[in-house]
């Protein structure tokens, strides 16, 4: 395949050398079983521990509150469906509009009627046109009924942060659980558990340059547990299954790196995705941003260019070997805009033209320079052809 310029890092990101070559021992020499009795087994056993040491580093966490898991979504559901076990008299479940499905369609299946269980009452708070969530509104939604409040850290389509600090205070204040969905926060702001008031944290390795099918879950000690995966006695009686070791692993190196890189996210990262943004809403035509201009992961920009369909915006860059995502799903075959940018207002035919663009250490200047090469005219031809970007381009003359 030529090159690629890969910008999607938000949907997955690419494995890191040094994580590659952590793993392998342990994939071709090194497979014991961590639990067995032997000295094969207990070599392997001592590197999960020294993964698990890396994560815990990465997070300002201990060691023993970190437990492995095979991906972001089931870390969602195994914090969430734990909450709802340990607190069977409360029914309520705290939540935004704007969560990954792996969260939101869970609340909403807790919110439905299903064979021998209650519907939960579960509410979905909105945000405002800049992703934001308010406050006092979450104040005010919180009650006694309530068994757990999930509110993502880092929005995966805008890179929109919410105030995750204020969120656990107010949880605190009430003694309420408090989950979060980090899963595109960790490795690109700065986390550090000791002092943030979070209950439960979900994060995934293939968005940290690790590979797919590994995740963790961070719970805070003290807090009240009941696993979702019931079996062996792995993970501390947490997470029955044979631990993947060699994904494990991996998910230790890309912790290590992560933390080495996380100035370089704030900053040159950073500084690549401020010149694209710059770059695409000086010279696209009907260009605006999704999503607060500074509260935000410092890879992400989602950008609208009205009147023109986002995915035959990401064909056309295909063609150059550019890869992005845009917010409407047209794999359902419905073509329904993104339900973060309808939770923000975004208007219909801005949402059908959004693309997200992220980034990660990976990227160059000469990767964006490209980027902002290609795709002004590409926008310029797609309006052309529109019924609806004609007319505003007749209207404009
Ligand atoms: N939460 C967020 C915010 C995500 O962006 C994703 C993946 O895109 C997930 C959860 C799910 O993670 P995984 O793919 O590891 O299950």
């Amino acid at each position: 395949m030529s090159k690629i310029i890969y910008l999607d890092n938000n949907a997955t990101s690419a494995v890191a050398p040094e994580v590659v070559d952590a793993m392998t021992p342990f994939l071709r020499d090194l497979y014991g079983n961590p639990s067995s009795i032997h000295t094969f087994g207990g070599q392997v056993a001592r590197h999960v521990e020294q993964a698990r040491e890396s994560l815990a580093a990465l997070l300002g966490a201990d060691p023993t509150e970190i437990i492995f898991t095979s991906c972001g979504t089931e870390s969602d559901s195994t914090a969430i469906r734990s909450a709802l076990a340990c607190y069977p008299d409360r029914r309520h479940v705290v939540t935004t509009r704007v969560e990954h499905p792996a969260v939101r369609n869970l609340c909403q299946w807790l919110g439905q009627p299903v064979p021998g269980r209650a519907p939960y009452r579960v509410t979905e708070l909105p945000v405002d046109s800049q992703g934001m969530l308010g406050l006092d509104e979450f104040k005010a939604a919180l009650d006694d009924d309530t068994a757990i409040v999930s509110v993502m850290w880092a929005n995966n389509e805008t890179g929109v942060l919410f105030p995750v600090d204020e969120i656990g205070a107010l949880c605190r204040e009430r003694g309420l659980l408090f989950h979060t969905d980090a899963v595109q926060a960790v490795g690109k702001v700065p986390i550090n558990l000791a002092k943030q008031p979070v209950d439960m944290l979900a994060l995934s390795g293939h968005k940290l340059h690790a590979p797919k099918g590994v995740g963790a879950l961070y719970v805070r000690r003290g807090t009240r547990f009941a696993p979702y995966l019931m079996g062996g006695h792995q993970e501390n009686n947490r997470r029955g299954g044979t631990e993947s070791v060699p994904l494990i692993v991996g998910l230790g190196k890309a912790a290590e790196l992560a933390l080495r890189n996380l100035k370089q996210e704030q900053t040159r990262v950073r500084a690549l995705r401020d010149r694209l943004e710059k770059g695409l809403l000086a010279k696209a035509p009907g260009a605006r941003l999704n999503g607060h201009p500074d509260h935000r992961l410092p890879n992400t920009t989602n950008v609208s260019f009205e009147y023109v369909e986002g995915e035959a915006i990401l064909l056309m860059l295909d063609q150059y070997g550019i890869c992005a995502s845009s917010g409407s799903a047209c794999t359902t075959g419905s073509l329904e805009p993104s339900h973060v940018l309808r939770a923000m207002g975004v208007p219909f035919t801005a949402a059908h033209g959004s693309v997200r663009f992220s980034l990660s250490v990976y990227n160059t200047p000469e990767e964006i320079e490209t980027v902002l090469e290609v795709l002004p005219p590409i926008i310029r031809r797609l309006r052309e052809i529109s019924p609806f970007g004609r007319e505003q381009l007749a209207a404009a003359k």
